[in-house]
């Protein structure tokens, strides 16, 4: 059996865990995608974490020990999103995704916090190396959510009690309440948390009988183009996904591996641990068409990017820049290059893709670079190696300082330079 397991509302759990006096009340974690990041002057705390493989999640976080008005007002409006309700936050019909203003609308006493990320990063942490200890194979799939494999390791009689006591540790360890699904597959397994919460047990014997009436967007990750699909055809629900089954391997790979999902059949094993693919920072802003202070901005991501890099000592061969812009457009720009990793280079790859893609104008919403093509080898662009070796190694050095004051402890001239110059302008 595999067994999926859902922290419930962890966000607002971790932090009753801070604050008792949030337990039983409407309350929810509202956020602002860390807009303190831009800051010229480093008046707030930024935390860089690097042991995240698997978790899905940013590694660069700012640290909010703010109070409400602090974090969410700005010029006398409510800013900022919900992120997470608690279940009685939910009564009021208070959802994720809605703005902490309509939520207050809703239920003016609710309790809003800040997030911090960083934390609730650390429990999640704690609660993998214990669950590895627990369960022979845990695979993280994402900050509140592992897979389990129990087979050959608990038998099906004893498999309730063994997740109730499960359960009961992680409450009584950790102060998390979370839901477990089992299941003879994962999906099947995940979609049966969803019916357990919240603080439930859900196992599933008969896949058939179980799915039978659930609506098709219930399951996990289907997407918008399947439903579609399924709709157009008259499929509502799981169960009757199985008169089109011919449909499904019509459509090749992807079809046919959703249909097995659906079924449980799919036979997909516990990953225990993934390699890194890439690794990206991202923000969405306030419009700017200020070109230099675009540029102030890249080089600012650059150099959180360039220290998460350097702690996980990687070495990427492939850059990506993408840019939104306020209409709704995107751009991207991607560029390969085998020289030795360091800050300057990154910085120097990310104006020029940004000089590349940008039409030079257009209020801009969201920038992110991305690192990818990690190297094991050494093989390097030799023309530049001596030049590069000794930037790998201010990088190293920077790092330590980093680590040790803050990541706006040290800064590059160009930063504070940039906003400063004329648009158009490049880097040398
Ligand atoms: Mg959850």
């Amino acid at each position: 059996m595999k067994i999926h397991l859902d922290l419930d509302a962890f966000f607002i759990a971790a932090e009753r865990i801070k604050d008792p006096s949030l337990q039983d009340v409407p309350a929810a974690v509202g956020g602002r995608g860390d807009p303190f990041i831009f800051d010229s002057k480093s008046a707030h705390k930024i935390d860089t974490v690097h042991d995240n493989n698997g978790a899905f999640v940013p590694s660069i976080f700012y640290n909010a020990d703010a109070n409400f008005r602090d974090y969410f007002v700005e010029g006398g409006k409510i800013r900022g999103i919900i992120i997470t309700a608690s279940y009685e936050a939910r009564k009021y019909g208070i959802k994720t995704g809605m703005t902490v203003r309509e939520a207050l609308e809703l239920c003016p006493h609710l309790r809003v916090v800040a997030p911090n990320h960083l934390f609730y990063h650390q429990l999640s942490h704690r609660l993998h190396l214990f669950l590895k200890r627990r369960i022979p194979a845990v695979e993280q799939f994402s900050i509140d959510e592992f897979f389990g494999d129990v087979s050959g390791w608990v038998e099906r009689e004893e498999l309730e009690d063994f997740l109730r006591s499960l359960q009961k540790e992680i409450e009584e360890r950790f102060g998390l309440p979370i839901s477990i699904g089992a299941a003879k597959s994962k999906w099947t397994a995940k979609l049966a948390t969803s019916f357990a919460k919240p603080q439930g047990i859900k196992i599933v014997d008969d896949v058939e009988s179980f799915i039978r009436d659930i609506p098709i967007e219930e399951f996990p990750g289907i997407g918008r183009g399947y439903l579609r699909r399924l709709r157009t055809l008259g499929i509502t629900t799981l169960g009757e996904t199985r008169q089109i089954r011919h449909i499904f391997y019509s459509w090749k790979k992807p079809g046919i591996t959703l249909y097995r999902r659906i079924w449980g059949i799919d036979d997909e094993p516990i990953v225990q641990a993934s390699p890194r693919k890439s690794i990206g920072i991202s923000r969405t802003i306030d419009p700017v068409s200020d070109r230099g202070e675009l540029r102030r901005r890249i080089l600012i991501l650059a150099r959180h990017l360039s220290s998460s890099i350097a702690k996980l000592r990687l070495q990427p061969t492939y850059y990506t820049l993408g840019v939104r812009y306020e209409n709704g457009l995107k751009t991207k720009a991607h560029l390969r290059s085998h020289r030795l990793f360091s800050e300057k280079l990154l910085q120097c790859i990310a104006l020029e893709l940004f000089s590349q893609c940008d039409d030079g104008y257009t209020p801009v919403m969201r920038l992110g670079i991305s690192c990818s093509g990690f190297y094991a080898s050494k093989l390097y662009d030799l023309w530049h190696i001596y030049e590069d070796k000794k930037l790998a190694r201010l990088l190293e050095c920077s790092q330590k300082v980093r680590t040790k004051f803050g990541m706006d402890s040290l800064r590059w001239g160009v930063e504070m330079l940039e906003a400063a110059k004329p648009p158009g302008e490049n880097i040398s």
